[in-house]
């Protein structure tokens, strides 16, 4: 189902226009400064003594910006950066031929890291940790390993579900850094920043307006603009001002702090049903039509970070913010 709200990247933003938002260097990355501080030190000290970078282990909500980090760390490294996924992983020969490829330097970013198979792990151990490709030779008593050396690289993987790496992986990642949501203010200048490379104009408020919207998420706040120029421009405005962008994304069915109907359903699941909680994620699932992972990965995050919905060990309770956001009288109020 089409959802503009859905932080994972649909398929039509894989193409050269998104490239042609995407930063490119440091100085374009907005916000993110507690990881910005840490990679550039770890870069300058990497580039003064000539060594490669440690294995970086990105973690945090989809949409966020792990994947532009990565080639922006190559850019500033000047090496090149391999983009590959788990899921492209299967068999072992995938990633020997990727690791055998790499230049001395070259990152070599592998998304959903969470996700691989066991084989490819355990080649990615050595890899890591000494670089060499260990591999069995022929099969059953005359089997032997031949090791092979490979480039010094670095490894950046990155994943939604940092709980779920096994151990031995995640030990051999000199650096773990999560990546939080935006500011409003840090997407308002997201925002500008697209709009002026898409030749849009639009006023600080009317970037501020989709930024409210956005979800604290830069892939969204990027997908909104657009949905948000198509509307600007088929109504003949020439410019997108806050009346503008709200109008649009209120056709868009895109609630002003960026909920949209599984959120909503959610909440008022939990409301009206269970009167205000804790609920089990189940039947939090069954309610919406979602599965449990998506709900945990996509929809929870970003409901806790606006302070609507808190985890307890009994399970998912709204607060009186979400009472209020839905319309509904807060439980207290309801007693007296
Ligand atoms: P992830 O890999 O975490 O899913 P991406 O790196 O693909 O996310 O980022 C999604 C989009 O959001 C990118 O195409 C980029 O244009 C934009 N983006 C991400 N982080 C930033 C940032 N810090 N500043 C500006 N734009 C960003």
């Amino acid at each position: 189902k089409e959802n503009i709200l859905q932080p994972e990247a649909a398929i039509e933003e894989q193409g050269k226009q998104e490239e042609s938002i995407r930063p490119q260097r440091f100085a374009d990355y907005i916000g993110q400064k507690d990881l910005k501080d840490v990679l550039e030190i770890a870069i300058k000290a990497a580039k003064s003594r000539k060594e490669v970078l440690d294995h970086l282990l990105l973690y945090g909500p989809p949409g966020l910006g792990k994947t532009t980090m990565a080639m922006i760390l190559a850019a500033e490294m000047e090496v090149n950066c391999k983009i590959t996924s788990a899921p492209s992983l299967e068999r072992p020969r995938d990633i020997v031929g990727l690791l055998v490829n790499l230049k001395p330097g070259d990152i070599l970013f592998i998304d959903e890291i969470h996700r691989l198979s066991r084989m490819t792990e355990e080649i990615l151990y050595p890899a890591m940790e000494d670089y060499r490709l260990d591999l069995t030779v022929g099969k059953g008593s005359s089997a032997r390993t031949r090791s092979i050396p490979l480039s010094k690289f670095t490894l950046v993987g990155a994943t939604t579900r940092v709980g779920a790496l096994t151990s031995p992986l995640r030990d051999r990642f000199g650096l773990i850094q999560k990546l939080r949501f935006y500011e409003v203010e840090e997407l308002r200048l997201i925002v500008q920043r697209s709009a002026q490379l898409l030749n849009t104009t639009v006023t600080e408020d009317g970037a501020k307006e989709i930024a409210r919207r956005s979800r604290g998420t830069p892939r969204i706040a990027n997908r909104l603009l657009k949905r948000v120029r198509d509307y600007a421009e088929v109504k003949s405005f020439d410019c997108i001002c806050e009346k503008v962008a709200a109008e649009a994304l209120q056709l868009f069915q895109v609630d002003p702090c960026g909920l949209d109907w599984t959120d909503r359903r959610m909440l008022s699941v939990i409301i009206e049903q269970f009167n205000g909680g804790p609920v089990g994620l189940e039947t939090i699932a069954a309610a919406t039509g979602e599965d449990t992972q998506t709900i945990e990965e996509v929809y929870e995050p970003y409901l806790m970070q606006i302070g609507y919905l808190s985890r307890t060990p009994r399970g998912r309770v709204a607060t009186a913010a979400a009472y209020k956001h839905l319309d509904f009288k807060p439980p207290n109020e309801q007693l007296s």
